[in-house]
């Protein structure tokens, strides 16, 4: 059953110039009619370079942030047109873990408050019962209860990032967006975040949206992976699919790029040329056709929208469109 569902959502800002009087000179379309589903359960992966617009999606579907346009469902219910007050019951069921557990976790509060401070908040537990559930998150993290009483600054990275999923469990939510969770631990602690997220995952039937700029620790987590190019959704597909048979040529060339163990291995880079075009008021036509080495005239005259290419593989390309269909 799909849990969640984006429809054509949108995030614009705009760009202001002048310290006195602000003038509108453009707009950065962070996110830009973006459209997808997610099973429950499942994990999708985003992944796309710095400034596609993948860190403004995920905080979108856990509302931190309201769209410009276009709607989120979550279990067929459209949580974009509900107040806050309304949404408040849904909140906790949505939680979000950020790459970097340091800024959010609070330095002047022990790792103990900081886990019981969602269950107060909500009060989901009190007395002993938090006392208690603390105990018990942070043993589920891989930490242990007289970690509680310590400070963030005590813990190493991969640590904190563990206090920083327990905070999110603690509410039972039911989807949870990582924001590059392990992008900022060394290779050795990466595989264990990976590894107790997958666990809870399993043990709880989350639904993750996985967000890196780094394809191989995305292929150890998703089932399914979209890739983001300037605020657009460019492919979509089951893992093996994407990682075996993608059709992008921007999907093609962030493979290419993935360093391989075996340097006997022969895999041909794709570099792409061409100016990364800036996303405040990008160009009409694909937002990709400047670097595509397969970009046709039409490429720069129209934008391309994601067409179907069977079992759930969607891909937004001109050039690949007019492949099949010759
Ligand atoms: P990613 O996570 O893929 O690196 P982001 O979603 O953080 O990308 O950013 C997408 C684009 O939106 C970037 O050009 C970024 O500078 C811009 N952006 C993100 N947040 C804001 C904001 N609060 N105000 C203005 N521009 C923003
Ligand atoms: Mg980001």
């Amino acid at each position: 059953m799909d849990i969640l569902e984006v429809k054509n959502l949108v995030k614009h800002f705009p760009v202001n110039k002048g310290i006195i009087r602000k003038r509108e000179v453009g707009i950065i379309k962070a996110v830009d009619n973006i459209s997808f589903k997610m099973v429950a359960g499942e994990t999708l992966g985003l992944v796309g370079e710095s400034g596609s617009g993948k860190s403004t999606t995920g905080r979108l579907i856990v509302r931190l942030m309201e769209p410009t346009s276009g709607s989120i469902y979550y279990n067929g219910q459209n949580i974009t047109a509900m107040s806050q007050s309304d949404f408040r019951d849904l909140r906790k069921d949505f939680q979000i873990i950020f790459q970097d557990p340091y800024a959010s976790l609070n330095p002047r509060m022990t790792v103990g408050e900081i886990i019981a401070e969602p269950l107060i908040v909500h009060r989901l537990a009190k007395g002993k019962d938090l006392d208690k559930r603390v105990d018990e998150l942070l043993y589920l993290v891989g930490l242990s209860s007289e970690h509680a009483r310590r400070y963030p600054r005590e813990f190493s990275g991969g640590q904190r990032q563990r206090i920083g999923i327990a905070r999110a469990l603690a509410v039972n939510p039911k989807l949870i967006v990582c924001d590059e969770p392990v992008s900022a631990l060394d290779v050795s602690i990466q595989a264990q975040v990976i590894n107790l997220l997958q666990d809870l995952q399993k043990e709880f039937g989350l639904t993750y949206l996985f967000i890196s700029h780094d394809l191989s620790v995305v292929k150890h987590i998703a089932q399914r992976v979209a890739v983001m190019y300037q605020g657009k959704i460019v492919e979509i597909a089951e893992k093996d699919e994407l990682y075996q048979n993608p059709l992008h040529p921007y999907t093609k060339a962030l493979l290419s790029a993935i360093p391989v163990p075996d340097p006997e291995a022969k895999i041909k880079r794709i570099i792409l040329k061409g100016d990364v075009p800036s996303s405040i008021n990008p160009p009409a036509g694909c937002r990709f056709a400047s670097r595509c080495p397969m970009a046709r005239e039409d490429c720069f005259e129209k934008e391309c929208t994601l067409q179907d290419f069977g079992n759930g593989h969607l891909v937004a390309c001109h050039s690949v469109t007019h492949s099949k269909n010759n």
